[in-house]
């Protein structure tokens, strides 16, 4: 499912500086016993290209958490970010029985 915050605010009062959302368990990485999973590639590619702030994954027992800074590079390859990060979560479940 394709990860997409709403960021709207009443603007003549408030700005959106961050975003939080739950990450439920789900089967495949319960299995591979990974069901505290962190941000997906997809979560980090949308944050990066709309809202550079702080954002929080509430994982199965532990909350994650991204903050952009000064110090983050203006320019990242956000396609590479998501297939890096799905390449990863793949390795990790792929040998759970
Ligand atoms: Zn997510």
């Amino acid at each position: 499912m394709e990860f997409k915050p709403d960021l709207t605010v009443d603007s003549s009062r408030y700005r959106a500086v961050g975003t939080f959302h739950t990450h439920p368990t789900h089967d495949k990485f319960e299995q591979g016993g990974l069901g505290n999973d962190s941000f997906s590639g997809g979560d980090l590619k949308w944050a990066f290209e709309n809202l550079k702030g702080v954002h929080i994954a509430q994982g199965a027992q532990t909350q994650f958490m991204v903050a952009f800074t000064a110090e983050t590079p203006a320019n990242i390859d956000t396609a590479e970010i998501k297939r890096d990060a799905h390449q990863r979560l793949n390795e990790l479940t792929s040998s759970a029985g």
